[in-house]
C-alpha cells in the first residue's frame, strides 16, 4: 500500500473537501476505521470524536446493532426505485417516525440529504400556495444566524453573511430576514423583540409562502439557543396571518437538544418539518421533509394535483432499515436521562473557561457544548493541539463546539472537555 504522506498529498492534489481550496488547505487526516466514540487514523492514533461526524454519529462507529441491519437488508436489496414501487422498510420506518414526531405531521417524503429535504420543503410551500391560486405568496422569510443547507434555495435562506451571498452574483433569491432571536434559552423572554417580527408580519403576509428557522438551536449559522417562547410566538403569528411554518429540525432532530425533537420545547407543531443528519445514526446520506395532511392535501388537490419531486433513490431501503434501527435503539435506550447527564458534565467541566479574557461566552444545551471567543480561531493551531489531546474537533469562525456521540463515557467526556480546556488554555494563555 501506498505510504499515508503519499495518499493524503493525493488527496489534497485532487479532492475536494468541505468548505476548502483546492490550493493551500490543510492536510486532512487519513482515516482508517471508526468505533464507538472513537476515530481511527491510518498512523494508529485514536480520536475522541466530538463533532459526532457534524451531529450524525450519536450511537458511536461501527455498531453491531445498525451494522446487522444494514447487512440484512443489502442481502435483500440494496436499492430499488420509488416510483410505483415500495417496501417494508420505508413503511415501517414511516409507522416509527410518525408515532414520534409532533402531532399532526402526518405525511413523509424522503431525500438523500438534509439540503434536498430543505428543497423539497419549501416547494411543498410554494405549491400549498401555487394550488390556492394565492401565486403571490412565494418568498420565504428567515432569521439571521441560520444555516438551512447549501443547495441553491436552501442556500438562500441562510444567513447572508456567513453564507457569503454576495459571492454569487446576484443570482441567489431574495428572502427575508429578521434579526436573531435576542432572548436567550434559560433566561427571561422579552416580548420587545416580537415588536419587529408583528409589524413584520402585518406588512408583508400577503406575499410570504413560509417562515423556516431551525427551531431552538441554530446550528451552523452561529451556535446560538434561544428562547421557545419565540418559537411559540412565530407559530401564533404564522397561523394568524396564514404563512406556513417550516422547522428545521435537521441537526437537532433525534434528541440532541434534550428534547426527541427541538420544536418539542415550544409544544408546537410546524406544516412541514426537515429531518436529516442523525437520522441513520451517521450510516447513510437520507433525509425526510414531514408535512400535515392539509398541506399534502391541499397540494393534492388542485393543479397539477401532484408533488413535483422524486430523487433517484428515494426512499432508499438501506437508508430506511438503518434509521428505522437506529430509532429503535435510541428509544430503547434511557436517552433523555443520558443526555441530561451529559449536558451537566458539559456544563460543569467547560464552564471554567468563561474566567478567560479570550473567551466570550460558554454555552450548554442538552448534548451540546459551545465555547465562544472573541475573535476568530486559528483552525492549524488549535487543531495540532487538540490532536495531542487525543480528541477530534472541527471549530468554524469564533466557535469552538462539541456535540459527542450520546453513547460517550464519563471518562471519555471528561478526556474530550478537559482537551477542549486543555487546548484554549495553551492557545491563549492562561488566565
Ligand atoms: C446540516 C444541515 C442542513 C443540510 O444538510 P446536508 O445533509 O448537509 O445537506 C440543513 N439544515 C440544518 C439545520 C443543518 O444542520
Amino acid at each position: 500500500m501506498k505510504d499515508i504522506d503519499t495518499l493524503v498529498a493525493f488527496d489534497k492534489k485532487h479532492i475536494w473537501h468541505p468548505y476548502a481550496s483546492a490550493s493551500n488547505s490543510l492536510d486532512n487526516l487519513l482515516v482508517k476505521r471508526g468505533n464507538g466514540v472513537f476515530i481511527e487514523l491510518e498512523n494508529g492514533q485514536k480520536l475522541i470524536d466530538g463533532m459526532s461526524s457534524w451531529w450524525s454519529v450519536i450511537h458511536g462507529y461501527n455498531h453491531p446493532v445498525l451494522n446487522k441491519a444494514m447487512t440484512q437488508q443489502l442481502g435483500e436489496m440494496a436499492h430499488v426505485m420509488f416510483g410505483g414501487l415500495t417496501h417494508k422498510p420505508a413503511i415501517e420506518l414511516t409507522e416509527k417516525l410518525l408515532s414520534i414526531v409532533p402531532k399532526g405531521l402526518e405525511h413523509v417524503f424522503y431525500s438523500d440529504s438534509g439540503s434536498v429535504a430543505v428543497e423539497v420543503a419549501m416547494k411543498m410551500a410554494l405549491q400549498y400556495w401555487y394550488a390556492q391560486d394565492k401565486g403571490a405568496k412565494n418568498t420565504f422569510v428567515t432569521i439571521k444566524n441560520g444555516y438551512h443547507g447549501d443547495t441553491w434555495h436552501a442556500m438562500s435562506v441562510c444567513d447572508p453573511e456567513t453564507g457569503m451571498h454576495h459571492i454569487f452574483n446576484n443570482k441567489l433569491a431574495i428572502q427575508h430576514f429578521l434579526p436573531a432571536p435576542s432572548s436567550r434559552f434559560g433566561d427571561v423572554f422579552d416580548e420587545n423583540e416580537m415588536e419587529e417580527v408583528v409589524s413584520f408580519f402585518e406588512k408583508n403576509h400577503t406575499c410570504l409562502a413560509a417562515f423556516i428557522l431551525e427551531p431552538i438551536v441554530q446550528g451552523a449559522g452561529g451556535m446560538r439557543f434561544y428562547h421557545p417562547q419565540y418559537l411559540k410566538r412565530i407559530k401564533a403569528l404564522c397561523l394568524q396571518y396564514d404563512v406556513l411554518l417550516i422547522a428545521d429540525e435537521i441537526a437537532t432532530g433525534f434528541g440532541r437538544s434534550g428534547r426527541l425533537f427541538a420544536c418539542e420545547h415550544a409544544d408546537i407543531t410546524p406544516d412541514i418539518m426537515c429531518l436529516g443528519k442523525a437520522i441513520t445514526g451517521g450510516y447513510m446520506s437520507f433525509a425526510a421533509t414531514l408535512c400535515t395532511a392539509n398541506v399534502a392535501r391541499v397540494i393534492s388537490s388542485a393543479s397539477p394535483g401532484v408533488f413535483m419531486h422524486g430523487p433517484t433513490f428515494m426512499g432508499n431501503p438501506m437508508a430506511c432499515a438503518v434509521a428505522l434501527e437506529s430509532i429503535n435503539l435510541l428509544l430503547k435506550t434511557d436517552w433523555k436521562g443520558k443526555i441530561v447527564k451529559i449536558e451537566k458534565q458539559l456544563t460543569a467541566q467547560l464552564e471554567g473557561l468563561k474566567a478567560m479574557d479570550a473567551v466570550k461566552d460558554v454555552r450548554v444545551l442538552g448534548a451540546i457544548g459551545v465555547v465562544e471567543m472573541k475573535e476568530n480561531v486559528d483552525m492549524k493551531i488549535l487543531q495540532k493541539s487538540f490532536l495531542e489531546q487525543g480528541i477530534w474537533m472541527r471549530p468554524f469562525g469564533k466557535l469552538i463546539y462539541t456535540m459527542p456521540p450520546f453513547i460517550i463515557s464519563k471518562t471519555e467526556l471528561t478526556q474530550l472537555c478537559k482537551g477542549i480546556c486543555k487546548t484554549i488554555e495553551t492557545v491563549y494563555g492562561q488566565k
